[in-house]
C-alpha cells in the first residue's frame, strides 16, 4: 500500500490544481466527460487495479497529450508493472517540454531517475538525483534515491554524506543507518589494517547512535585482536546486557575470549545469559558446558527443562543424541528420529528480518530484501501452549 502511495504521489499533489487549470480550458461538456475520468483513474489505483487505471490514463493522454499529470501516472503505473522501458518514454518526453512548471519538471526528473534505478541504469539515476538535491527539487526523496544507489555500490563514505545531508533537512530520524555506514567504513579500514581510523569511526558511530550493537562487538573483535582479551570479554558482557538478541552472532568471539583468559567454568555465566534471552544457539552451547562441567544427567534435566518450555528442533535434537550416547546405543527408531530431526534443522533460518520476514542462516547488518539496517535479529525458539502439563507430566 506505501508503495501505492508513493506512486499517487505526484498524481495527486497536482490533481486539484489538474482539475481547476483544466477546467479553465475546458468547455462545460469536455469537463463534464474528463473530470470524473481522471479520478475514476484515481480510483482504480486506490483498490489496486492498475491495468484498469493504466486504461483510463491512456485514454485521458489521448483525448489531451498536454496533460503531465496523466502522464506522469501512466510511467509510474508502467513502472510498476515492470515495463520500465514505457515509464522511460514517456517521462523522458515529458522532461523535455519546455513548458512545464518548476515543480513538474521536478516530479518528472525524479520518476525517470527512478525508472532508470529499476532498469539498473544507476550512473543516470543518480546524475538525476543529483541534479534534483541541487535544484532543491524533490530534494529529500532524490537524497533517498542517492542513498539507495551509494548502499548498493557500498560507497559508504558517500552514503553518510547524503544521510547527514537528508538529516539536516527533513525530521526523518538517521541516527541508525549514520551509525551503520561508520561501522561499514570501520571494518573496511580493519582490512586494511588502518585500525586508527577504524576506532575513530567506531566511536562517531556510538556518538550518533549510543545503542550501535555492531560498534561494539566490532570494538571486542579489535581488543582480541589487540590481545586484551580482558576488554574484549567485558565488551561482550555490554554488548550481551543492551541487545541479547545479537548473542548468537557474537557467541564465538565471547567464548574465544574465555578459552584465551583461561576460563574453564562457564556454566554459570552461558546461563546468566540464558535466563536474560533463550535462543536456540546459547542453548546448545550451555547444554554442551554443563555437560563438560557437571556431566550428562545435569544436561539432560537442563534439555528437558527448555523443551517444557520450548518447541525447538534443535533442543529435540540435543536431547535425543545426549539419551542415545548415554545409554551407548540407538535403536533404529532413534536413528531415524535424528536423521529426519537433523534434516528439518537444517531447513531452519537463524535470523529473521523483523520488518518483512527475511529469513537468513547468518547476520546481515542490512536486510538483503527489505533493505533496512538492524531488523535482522535471531530467530527465538517457539513457546510450549502448555508448559505446566508437561512438566506435571513429566514429574509424575
Ligand atoms: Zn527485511
Amino acid at each position: 500500500m506505501m508503495e501505492l502511495l508513493f506512486l499517487l504521489l505526484p498524481v495527486a499533489a497536482a490533481s486539484g490544481w489538474w482539475i481547476a487549470r483544466r477546467s479553465a480550458k475546458w468547455s462545460s461538456s469536455e469537463r463534464c466527460e474528463r473530470a470524473p475520468t481522471f479520478f475514476r483513474g484515481l480510483n482504480y489505483l486506490l483498490n489496486e487495479q492498475p491495468d484498469k487505471a493504466i486504461d483510463v490514463f491512456l485514454k485521458l493522454a489521448e483525448m489531451d497529450s498536454e496533460t503531465v499529470e496523466t502522464h506522469l501516472a501512466l510511467g509510474s503505473l508502467f513502472r510498476r508493472r515492470g515495463e520500465v522501458d514505457r515509464a522511460i518514454r514517456i517521462h523522458q518526453n515529458l522532461v523535455a517540454r519546455q513548458s512545464l512548471s518548476l515543480s513538474q519538471r521536478g516530479f518528472a526528473l525524479y520518476e525517470l531517475g527512478r525508472d532508470y534505478m529499476l532498469a539498473g541504469l544507476f550512473d543516470r539515476a543518480e546524475s538525476l538525483f543529483n541534479e534534483l538535491v541541487e535544484m532543491e527539487l524533490q530534494q529529500q526523496r532524490a537524497l533517498r534515491g542517492l542513498i539507495e544507489i551509494y548502499q548498493a555500490e557500498k560507497e559508504w563514505p558517500r552514503c553518510l554524506e547524503m544521510a547527514e545531508r537528508l538529516q539536516r533537512i527533513s525530521d526523518e530520524p538517521l541516527s541508525t543507518e549514520i551509525a551503520q555506514y561508520h561501522c561499514e567504513m570501520a571494518e573496511e579500514c580493519l582490512r586494511t589494517g588502518e585500525t586508527d581510523s577504524a576506532r575513530a569511526h567506531l566511536l562517531d558511530a556510538q556518538s550518533v547512535d549510543a545503542d550501535c550493537i555492531r560498534a561494539s562487538m566490532l570494538q571486542a573483535q579489535m581488543e582480541m585482536t589487540a590481545g586484551d582479551a580482558e576488554t574484549a570479554a567485558l565488551l561482550y558482557r555490554r554488548v550481551v546486557e543492551r541487545g541479547p538478541r545479537y548473542l548468537p552472532a557474537m557467541l564465538p568471539g565471547l567464548l574465544e575470549c574465555w578459552r584465551r583468559l583461561g576460563r574453564k567454568q562457564v556454566a554459570g555465566e552461558l546461563q546468566s545469559f540464558f535466563d536474560m534471552h533463550p535462543s536456540p544457539p546459547l542453548m546448545l552451547e550451555l547444554s554442551e558446558a554443563i555437560e563438560r562441567e557437571q556431566g550428562i544427567d545435569a544436561a539432560l534435566v537442563f534439555l528437558e527443562d527448555y523443551l517444557c518450555e520450548h518447541a525447538d528442533l534443535a533442543g529435540a535434537e540435543r536431547l535425543l543424541e545426549l539419551r542415545m550416547r548415554l545409554r551407548n546405543s540407538a535403536g533404529q527408531g532413534d536413528a531415524i528420529l535424528l536423521q529426519v530431526l537433523r534434516q528439518l534443522l537444517a531447513l531452519q533460518p537463524v535470523h529473521q528480518c523483523e520488518h518483512c520476514g527475511f529469513e537468513a542462516r547468518a547476520l546481515h547488518w542490512q536486510c538483503p530484501s527489505c533493505k533496512r539496517w538492524g531488523s535482522i535479529k535471531a530467530v527465538e525458539p517457539y513457546p510450549i501452549a502448555n508448559p505446566a502439563v508437561l512438566k506435571q507430566r513429566r514429574i509424575s
